[in-house]
């Protein structure tokens, strides 16, 4: 059986929608799929109706942007109640630093290149943004802050790339949009302490994302992951693309010593990132074991 738990659909910044996920999940014969967008559960419904459609069985996730130890981590949260309203308002903060930040990068980019926020509107893909604007009811600025979208740098890549300036999101990463850069410009989402206890009181399961990377400049050492242990963290994402084999073995000791689950995903995002959907995948009984801690079931498609 094949799970790929890690996911990006155009709810946040993937470029396939939750039914091009579906409809490839079945072609490539992957038995589930966990849609985890940055901080949004929006997709979780589209994707209920997917399971029927297509036969491919749906865990219900979100990846949470956090701060641990002054740095940025990527918390995934499983199977947690989505109308639990102290969750809800950390994923609904984080938005908005999103949004502000978005706009703030958007208003930098533009002094040197010809890019508007109409014309980033009208081709967003997922959302429907045209009522809106034709009933001019709303600012452009306002339609953007209320459709709820997590925003981030990638979204600004591809304005930038539709603008006719670069080939892809990597070429503007590594570019315009790297941290380095006059345009780049932080966000503060929540700590991930208060993430964790958010997280679990909503039922949920947590488990740290591609934390190993080299090159996100990174080093969890035993005692990081022990707190986190101690506050509610429940896995370690150890297969995944931007882990080499010394990264995926660190993950893998670190989660036996410590007694954590250990996950394997692709983190695809369609066309916006070279991952191919189900390239690591994470075994059943991990997700029954998670599965047993959890407030939400697993929607297993034709297997049950
Ligand atoms: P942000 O949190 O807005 O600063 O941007 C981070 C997001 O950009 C994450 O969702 C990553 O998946 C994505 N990302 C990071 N590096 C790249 C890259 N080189 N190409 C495409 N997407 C990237
Ligand atoms: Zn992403
Ligand atoms: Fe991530
Ligand atoms: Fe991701």
């Amino acid at each position: 059986m094949r799970i790929d738990t890690h996911v990006h659909s155009t709810h946040s910044d993937g470029r396939s929608s939750v039914d091009e996920i579906f409809s490839l999940a079945k072609k490539i014969n992957l038995d589930v799929v966990a849609l985890t967008d940055h901080d949004t559960n929006v997709g979780w419904g589209q994707a209920n109706s997917c399971v029927d459609k297509y036969g491919v069985g749906f865990i219900p996730g979100s990846e949470i942007s956090t701060i641990f130890n002054g740095q940025a981590y990527h918390l995934l949260a499983y199977l947690y109640d989505g109308d639990e309203p102290v969750l809800q308002n950390i994923l609904s903060k984080s938005k908005d630093a999103r949004f502000e930040r978005f706009i703030r990068m958007f208003e930098n980019l533009s002094k040197d290149y010809d890019i508007s926020l109409s014309d980033f509107l009208v081709y967003v893909q997922g959302m429907n943004f045209t009522d809106a604007l034709v009933n001019n009811d709303f600012s452009v600025h306002d339609v953007l802050k209320n459709s709820g979208l997590p925003l981030g740098r990638p979204h600004l890549a591809d304005v930038l790339i539709k603008a006719g300036y670069f080939e892809n999101r990597e070429q503007c990463f590594d570019t315009v949009l790297h941290p380095c850069e006059k345009y780049y410009v932080p966000y503060s989402p929540a700590n991930i302490l208060d993430v964790l206890r958010a997280v679990n009181n909503a039922g949920g399961f947590t488990v740290l994302a591609h934390a190993f990377s080299k090159k996100r400049g990174k080093s969890l050492k035993y005692d990081d992951i022990l707190l986190l242990k101690n506050h509610g963290l429940g896995g370690l994402e150890v297969n995944h693309y931007e882990h080499d084999l010394k990264d995926r073995q660190k993950a893998y000791e670190l989660s036996c010593r410590l007694g954590l689950l250990q996950f394997g995903s692709s983190d695809y995002h369609g066309s916006g990132k070279p991952n191919k959907l189900g390239e690591n995948t994470t075994r059943v009984d991990t997700i029954l074991q998670m599965e047993a801690k959890t407030f939400g079931k697993v929607r297993w498609g034709w297997i049950k």
